[in-house]
């Protein structure tokens, strides 16, 4: 168990990563960051700072050196780099679950192994494959890289009617190796935070209704509309998914609800999520802090939820809205300290609470 000025070196140092060194610091503990950028808006908050690629072993290993505790904001560090410092320092979550986030086959199949639903899916090794696997799903499908694609990014819709579709799709996979999944007529996006300690307890966060906007997390809903029977397999399936991959700090969990209330999982995060913003709002222990916790060794957070919430994510110029956020009864604005407002690029979120329904 860490104590009191230990040090948890942090890997990414974008808006996840200082919300982390802020909860460490709450904690007592120290924190540094490692970012390519110059200005990383983690760097702000912690002890040190180091400017350099995510792969470096150079850097890695003196930050390997420095800290008790290595942990990440962001799932795409190559899982060579962190194997390398495997016996020097302990890295959470461990690089199983790094690994599985990173590919999408991987992910799918690792899901599918445990009897646990996701869309439809084929791995697309040529472009010649990619209209057969269109055929059986029934025209309509989402053409996404197997690696590095967030936010929407590195995804195509495709139609078997709609012929440009197939060759940007085509085009893709040409270039890099993609999956196709169907495209699922969901009701609702949902999503779970859910936390595994060192010692092995689980414990998860109420589940959040997520909307989406350009394939970017627009808003999340607390409580989501959805059975008590929905909710218990969705922290069921998250319970299962931390516990088999041996899984240490918190992780974001997506899914699919049909009219049904059955779920598919859509993709899971190995890290804090954007979804569990709200948590620091309306719950005593944020899902930061939660993570903090089960990766320095202390005990898991009670999670229970004070109130109802709706978290809105501020992306470029919605800062407009800043002074008219300033002004809205029981709501946390949280920016994220990023000079330059760009399309598409998260600057804050806020997060208004009302009396707790249910
Ligand atoms: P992803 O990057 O995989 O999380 O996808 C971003 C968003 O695209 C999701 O949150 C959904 O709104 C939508 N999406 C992704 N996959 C599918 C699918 N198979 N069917 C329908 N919509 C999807």
């Amino acid at each position: 168990m860490l104590k009191t000025g230990d040090r948890i070196g942090i890997v990414g140092g974008g808006q996840l990563g200082r919300m982390l060194a802020i909860a460490a610091g709450r904690l007592g503990f120290k924190t540094i960051v490692l970012d390519p950028q110059e200005n990383a808006p983690a760097f702000e908050f912690a002890d040190r700072s180091f400017i350099a690629a995510y792969d470096d072993p150079k850097a890695l290993k003196e930050l390997a050196d420095l800290c008790d505790v290595i942990t990440y904001e962001f799932e795409n560090v190559p899982v060579t780099a962190f194997d390398a410092l495997s016996g020097s320092v302990e890295v959470h979550p461990n690089t199983t679950a790094l690994a599985t986030s990173q590919d999408r086959v991987t992910e799918k199949t690792f899901f599918n192994t445990l009897d646990i639903q996701t869309a439809p899916w084929f791995d697309i090794t040529s472009p010649e494959a990619l209209e057969t696997a269109l055929a059986e799903c029934g025209g309509k499908g989402i053409i996404k890289t197997r690696r590095f694609g967030y936010d929407g990014k590195g995804q195509i819709r495709v139609n078997s009617n709609h012929h440009e579709s197939i060759s940007e799709a085509k085009e893709l996979c040409a270039e890099t190796p993609c999956i196709l999944e169907g495209f699922i007529e969901f009701t609702r996006e949902i999503s779970i935070i859910a936390a595994r300690s060192r010692s092995g307890e689980v414990k998860t966060f109420d589940i959040a209704e997520n909307v989406h906007r350009d394939g970017i997390l627009h808003t999340s809903t607390v409580p989501a509309s959805i059975t008590d029977e929905t909710r218990s397999k969705a922290m069921k399936i998250a319970e299962k998914t931390l516990s088999e991959l041996e899984y240490v700090g918190v992780m974001g969990i997506e899914f699919f609800v049909n009219a049904s209330g059955d779920l598919m999982v859509n993709e899971f995060a190995p890290r804090v999520h954007n979804s569990g913003h709200w948590t620091e709002a309306a719950c005593t222990i944020s899902q930061f802090e939660q993570h903090v916790r089960a990766v320095a060794g202390l005990p898991l957070g009670a999670t229970r939820r004070h109130s109802n919430c709706r978290m809105e994510n501020l992306i470029g110029h919605d800062m407009d809205k800043v002074p008219e956020i300033l002004q809205m009864d029981d709501t946390m604005l949280h920016l994220y300290g990023k000079a330059e407002t760009r399309d598409g690029r998260k600057m804050g979120h806020f997060t208004q609470i009302t009396p707790k329904s249910a």
